[in-house]
């Protein structure tokens, strides 16, 4: 037989500290739904978050949103928040609200689980736009460099560079059916590394080689496995002569590093 009072109760104090712990992360993050979910790439989902606070935000491409990849629907407030994990914003539009992003499936970590579960209708809590790692305006061109977590800001930022200046870059997959729809694709290189590393990438570090960039620096934008980052920035200073301070450089993960940022 069941206890009905108890239960009953039990239940009342629940909602109540749900209703506590919501007004608690209501100051700590933006609230929003899940509007549309598509495998935007062999193993990426792009994930469109929709949201009344998003517009009264701002964006610059390049910025991404730190999402709390806790259950939403959990008791207590550290198992709602859960792990946060930082993605780059693909698309914003403010007019209706909404913001995309796209994350990558692969292992079994907090952020992977979100990406490869979210469904629409969920609750997302979030905070951001936010970042500094954003295209900088005055460049005779622009490099871009990256693997496939990277091509999200990327091609958000590939996206943003008039018509009329330059674009040169190298974005590596591990497959052709990991490449993201980016802007500009055509005058960027495509390497693909297949089975190996992504991380202290040699093919990426290649690929930015042997490009036919002009004689004098433009601005680079660098994001990614970290030790793969730091070898293009070592090819660019040491063999192309680059300023350092032209160089803008981003990096997302790095084995054994669990949510960076
Ligand atoms: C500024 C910024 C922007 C980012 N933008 C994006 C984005 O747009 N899309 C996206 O998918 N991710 C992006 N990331 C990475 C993201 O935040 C998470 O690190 C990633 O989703 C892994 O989280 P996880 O919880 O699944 O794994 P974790 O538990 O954090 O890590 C588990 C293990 O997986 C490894 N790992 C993490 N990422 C990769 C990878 N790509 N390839 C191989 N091994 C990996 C880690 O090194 C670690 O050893 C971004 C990170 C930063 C800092």
């Amino acid at each position: 037989m069941t206890n009905t009072g108890k239960s009953a109760s039990d239940s009342v104090a629940v909602h109540r500290s749900r209703d506590l712990s919501d007004l608690l992360l209501d100051q700590f993050f933006t609230t929003g739904l899940i509007s549309e979910t598509e495998r935007i790439a062999a193993r990426a989902h792009r994930i469109r978050i929709a949201g009344q606070t998003l517009r009264q935000s701002d964006w610059l491409r390049g910025q991404h949103v730190r999402v709390a990849t806790g259950d939403s629907a959990a008791d207590g407030v550290l198992a709602r928040v859960g792990d946060l994990r930082t993605y780059s914003v693909w698309h914003f539009d403010r007019e209706s609200g909404e913001l995309d992003l796209c994350v990558l499936d692969h292992g079994d970590g907090p952020g992977a689980r979100w990406g490869r579960n979210a469904v629409v209708g969920q609750r997302v809590r979030f905070r951001g736009p936010e970042g500094s790692f954003t295209l900088r305006a005055a460049a005779p061109y622009h490099l871009f460099a990256g693997e496939e977590t990277a091509s999200v800001a990327l091609g958000a930022m590939l996206g943003a560079v008039p018509a009329e200046v330059a674009v040169y870059g190298a974005i590596e997959t591990a497959t052709a059916e990991d490449r993201l729809p980016l802007p500009r694709a055509a005058e960027l290189a495509h390497p693909l590394r297949g089975t190996a590393s992504a991380a202290r990438s040699e093919i990426l570090v290649d690929a930015v080689r042997e490009l036919e960039l002009p004689h004098t620096p433009g601005n680079a934008y660098l994001a990614g496995e970290a030790r793969t980052i730091q070898m293009l920035v070592k090819h660019l200073v040491q063999e192309r002569h680059w300023p350092r301070r032209a160089i803008h450089t981003k990096p997302f993960w790095t084995p054994g590093r669990r949510g960076m940022d």
